[in-house]
């Protein structure tokens, strides 16, 4: 593929969604006109500016979420489905060029990319098909005096704030259950991908979403612009994905106006390789479930327990297979890992290796961060991981494997279980009920049995313990947007009269 013709694309692309706020159907510049760069993190170089959205501009979508709430909440769920089955076709034939601007504001490869745009796009067609499947139910009650209808109703105007790390997937998973729901919403894209989130925006409105139904605000001060909105009545949820010490945060704030939530926060994945596991299979799990997203996932295995007996086999293929990657800019053929972010989080990622050195760890592969521009960092195999270091407590958010072992079943799911996240856990076993035992005791939200991979717009994804409140996808995904309301219906006999009382009353 041409790499030139392509990015004069993105650039038309990156033009058409006009650098404003959206707010009730048009993108405008923000209240004082301020703007911020976005950076390719590949390069290091500018990709545009993008309006920088005040406190002001915050209240002024609530108003226009909060004017839409009705008549929106009001259309036939028929109507809903088909907008987002509609932004799901438009979607998937532009995924090329989405995959682009993907990987220019986030760095991952054009592979990875793609498959971004797929998975977000899956959303949309679920929800729009679970749009008309709102239930409620109708019964008599215990004492049959009365009848129990209860029915669901939208929530009413939605935050919704996303992180950088998949910047379509992630507000897909909300905006694709909100409008299903019939709820209207005001999005708060992470400042380094605001650009991904305003495309998925053009999409929706031109599969046919009203004004005001979706309003989206970039900003450089997330918190200025949120706050006054969480004070807000007319707000009525909060659903934020991103890291857990904010998400503390934002439930502190969301406590003064007993603001519904849902939270989907970080993460400390155990990947578990037992004796009796098939090591292949176990590797290649191992390879998706560390460097998918160039390791910077919620979902990304942050620490590998391996059964002594087979540590080492594990750890060599490992290796051998992650050292045929190759680092690069995401744009460019073969490139297998991108750029990390910006230059705190590669410190961050090189810190906690040189932490774990330190501690006592063997480098097998990578560890050093290579010349030249761009945020890269290398895959990275660390082994002899000393148990409670540092790097199997905090989110890595990168390419590097930690690998520790142990002997026991019981002294894996301790590990696994010794942290404040539950997420996600990855277990490889042929044992079957050592699979069921052991998928039991794990203390998350998901477990990946011998499968690498766990996101999936039928399944509810999210996490227990301080990894969040609530679920995204699946069944229930749409539940997180609905309110339930039960009437109770008057069904009591009536008075018998005079003429009609029972004999033995005379
Ligand atoms: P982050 O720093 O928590 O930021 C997430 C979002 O919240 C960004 O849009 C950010 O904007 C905004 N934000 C930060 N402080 C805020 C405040 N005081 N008020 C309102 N909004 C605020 O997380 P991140 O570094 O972008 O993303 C990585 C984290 O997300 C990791 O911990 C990862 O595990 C988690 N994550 C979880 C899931 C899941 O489904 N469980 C999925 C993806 C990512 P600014 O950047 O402008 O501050």
């Amino acid at each position: 593929m041409n790499a030139v013709t392509k990015s004069a694309s993105v650039a038309e692309i990156v033009t058409r969604v006009r650098r404003g706020v959206l707010i009730d159907g048009s993108w405008r510049p923000a209240t004082g006109a301020a703007t911020f760069e976005v950076e390719d993190p590949a390069r290091g170089r500018s990709l545009g500016e993008v309006a920088d959205g005040t406190p002001e501009d915050g209240l002024a979508a609530l108003t226009a979420a909060d004017d839409a709430r009705s008549s929106w909440a009001a259309t036939p769920p028929r109507h809903r489905g088909l907008i987002l089955r509609r932004a799901y076709e438009l979607l998937l034939r532009r995924k090329e060029q989405l995959a682009w601007l993907i990987t220019l504001e986030m760095g991952k490869s054009l592979a990875e990319s793609r498959a971004e745009v797929e998975y977000g796009a899956n959303y949309l067609r679920w929800f729009g098909e679970e749009a008309v499947r709102i239930e409620g139910s109708w019964k008599v009650s215990e004492d049959g005096t009365a009848r129990v209808l209860v029915m669901r109703q939208p929530v009413g105007p939605c935050l919704l704030i996303t992180p950088w790390n998949a910047p379509l997937a992630m507000p897909a998973r909300k905006i694709a259950p909100a409008v299903a729901a019939g709820c209207t919403m005001i999005v708060k894209p992470a400042p380094q991908t605001p650009l991904t989130t305003a495309a998925l925006a053009e999409t929706l409105i031109e599969a046919g979403l009203p004004d005001g139904v979706l309003n989206i605000v970039p900003t450089t001060d997330a918190a200025a612009l949120t706050e006054p909105l969480l004070r807000d009545g007319r707000l009525r949820k909060l659903s934020f994905t991103g890291s857990t010490p904010v998400g503390r945060l934002l439930l502190s704030h969301a406590a003064g106006t007993v603001l519904r939530t849902s939270m989907e926060l970080g993460g400390n994945a155990p990947f578990i390789v037992c004796r009796d596991a098939d090591l292949d299979a176990a590797v290649t799990g191992a390879m998706t479930a560390k460097l998918r997203n160039i390791g910077e996932a919620c979902i990304a295995a942050n620490r590998f327990h391996v059964h002594a007996a087979v540590a080492e086999r594990f750890s060599a293929k490992l290796a051998a297979r992650m050292s045929e990657l190759t680092l690069g800019p995401g744009t460019e053929t073969g490139t297998d890992i991108g750029p990390l972010i910006d230059e705190r989080q590669r410190r961050k990622v090189a810190e906690l290796v040189e932490d774990t050195v330190a501690a006592g760890a063997t480098v097998r592969i990578g560890g050093r961060i290579p010349a030249g521009p761009g945020y890269f960092y290398p895959p990275t195999v660390l082994t002899d991981v000393p148990p409670g270091s540092r790097i199997s407590r905090e989110e890595i958010f990168g390419p590097v494997a930690a690998i520790q072992t142990f002997e026991q079943e019981s002294e894996a799911l301790r590990a696994a279980n010794d942290t404040e996240f539950g997420l996600v856990s990855y277990l490889y076993t042929r044992d079957l009920a050592r699979a069921v035992r052991m998928s039991e005791r794990l203390e998350t939200g998901m477990v990946g049995l011998n499968r690498g991979y766990v996101s999936d717009a039928s399944a509810p994804f999210g996490g227990m313990k301080q990894s969040g409140i609530g679920r995204e996808g699946g069944n229930s995904g749409i539940e997180e947007y609905l309110e339930q309301k039960y009437v109770a219906v008057d069904a009591a006999e009536p008075e018998p009269e005079d003429g009609e009382l029972p004999e033995e009353s005379r």
